[in-house]
């Protein structure tokens, strides 16, 4: 996948900036349910920031990797959500 300024629309040089980690409750939970691989995909899933080097526009955009691991972090999660629905669904129906 090309990467392009949607200021310029020029595809050939960026600069990749670093992103400040916000830790929020959400994320948190979602830690928790999902486990430290599922945490660790929903990090690396986020966006990039790029700074065009033509125009100096800053913008966010999703890599290659950052869509495949956005696509197993979902994975992760959906498993666990329905690992969640069966152990409560298996506690009602087991309950007297
Ligand atoms: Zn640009």
């Amino acid at each position: 996948m090309r990467i392009t300024c949607p200021q310029c629309h020029q595809s050939e040089r960026f600069t990749k900036l670093r992103q400040p980690y916000h830790f929020s409750f959400g994320q948190l939970v979602l830690g928790l349910l999902g486990g430290l691989i599922g945490g660790l995909f929903w990090a690396l899933g986020q966006e990039g920031k790029f700074q065009c080097s033509q125009c100096s526009h800053i913008f966010y955009t999703h890599t290659t990797a950052s869509r495949v691991f956005f696509a197993l972090c979902v994975l992760v999660y959906s498993v666990v959500a329905v690992g969640i629905c069966y152990g409560l669904w298996t506690a009602f129906v087991s309950s007297p």
